[in-house]
């Protein structure tokens, strides 16, 4: 997944134009810029490839989740329906927008379960957040479904799953928004950085001045524009952008070399019958950032991924005991260890979320997840299968 493997002369020169004049900032100083707008590209590049008519880029993925959800007019006290697993910047986006992130159950597509959403559903809740996990997606249909039966809106968490599609369509554009994430250890990196997709005219225009303090960029003097509404910060830098231009170019050869590797492993753990994989809701086609595997029992997956360690199979990720991803290790949130005051809403719409999910525990406790990575040679990436098999083998036969 990791879009810093392939750094190269491409975003040093994107990088350079910027640097040639010095403009840092997307907004103003136009004598300066030489033609320079990297932002302003940047998110006519990113519309076109994921086939919306409007993005908006950002300064990280928590801030596009944030803005989508002003944009949504979603706030104070509104409830927002969030999968157990995910990276926790779901869950601080809703609290930073004063709504209540209520958690729900996820299924073997290791994203949020239709039936056990509609069961959450509640006069309060304004949005459904679907978070497509380690490259790829939940059933958006089913989801769709249920926010068109109760007037809400689809806000698509694609941070981890760039460049995968559902009914053919690139995800994040199959909702109301859609997010993605530019950090450093994503499928495209700009340093730090987001991005914010959609098809309505209306959630495009606030973003624009929503994620800069409300300006209405009417004009050319910054100073003299207008505030329709309140806004913060959420600019990206000029440098930032110009990296994510190069980035982004490269976002096919990124997928098709993710989808080369991952089919390799993938039909070499075939073999081995303990070994079920995730499933991909119809329609959905991955972006192969993760290979996603089930053994039998919780007890099997934490002794297969401690193997896989000691095999030298590095980058595999056992979610379960992990402190960002999955809501167990949450204390801080659930405990609501806030510096400062929640606001009674929050406080008491927190309250609603249980104090376990035994339905997801069963799907996150059988869960391995291995990271695809971009630089590997056809036989390293050969080598670390039979590693695998060898790994998975050993915990397999104990038991026996
Ligand atoms: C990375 C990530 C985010 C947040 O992105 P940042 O750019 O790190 O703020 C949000 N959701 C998911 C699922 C992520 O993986």
């Amino acid at each position: 997944m990791p879009g810093f493997e392939l750094f190269g002369a491409e975003e040093q020169k994107e990088v350079q134009d910027v640097l040639d004049n010095g403009v840092l900032m997307r907004y103003g100083f136009d004598p300066m810029r030489n033609g320079h707008h990297k932002a302003l590209e940047l998110e006519k590049d990113l519309a076109a490839k994921m086939q919306v008519k409007h993005a908006q880029v950002v300064s990280s993925g928590t801030a596009a989740l944030t803005v989508a959800l002003a944009c949504a007019g979603i706030g104070s006290g509104d409830e927002v329906i969030m999968p157990t697993f995910t990276f926790v910047a779901s869950f601080e986006a809703i609290l930073s927008v004063g709504a209540v992130p209520i958690l729900c159950d996820i299924d073997d597509t290791l994203t949020l379960e239709p039936k056990a959403v509609e069961a959450l559903v509640t006069s309060k809740t304004k949005a459904i957040m679907p978070v497509h996990m380690c490259g790829s997606m939940a059933d958006l249909k089913a989801l769709k479904a249920i926010c068109d039966k109760h007037n809400l809106i689809l806000l698509e968490d694609a941070c981890q799953a760039i460049g995968a599609s559902y009914a053919n369509k690139p995800l994040g554009s199959y909702g109301d928004l859609g997010c993605f994430s530019f950090d450093y250890v994503k499928t495209i990196t700009c340093g730090e950085g987001g991005g914010i997709i959609t098809n309505s005219e209306l959630f495009a225009d606030r973003a624009h001045k929503y994620h800069d303090h409300g300006h209405d960029h009417v004009g050319n003097d910054r100073g003299a524009e207008t505030h329709p509404f309140l806004g913060y910060n959420y600019r990206m830098s000029e440098l930032n952008a110009a990296v994510g231009i190069a980035q982004l170019r490269k976002l096919d050869y990124t997928i098709s070399t993710q989808e080369k590797n991952y089919t390799i492993l993938r039909n070499a753990l075939t073999a081995i019958p303990e070994v079920t994989f995730r499933r991909v809701p119809e329609t959905g086609i991955e972006s192969y950032a993760f290979l996603s595997i089930f053994l039998p029992t919780e007890e099997l997956a934490r002794n297969a991924h401690k193997a896989l360690g000691s095999h030298g199979v590095d980058a595999c990720f056992y979610w379960y005991d992990n402190n960002w991803h999955y809501y167990k290790k949450w204390e801080h949130l659930l405990e609501q260890k806030s510096l400062n005051k929640l606001s009674q809403e929050v406080k008491s719409g927190l309250q609603k979320n249980k104090a376990s999910y035994p339905a997801s525990d069963v799907w996150m406790g059988r869960t391995i997840s291995c990271l695809i990575k971009l630089n590997w040679t056809e036989e390293e990436v050969k080598e670390r299968a039979s590693k695998m098999i060898n790994a998975i083998k050993s915990v397999l036969t104990e038991v026996v």
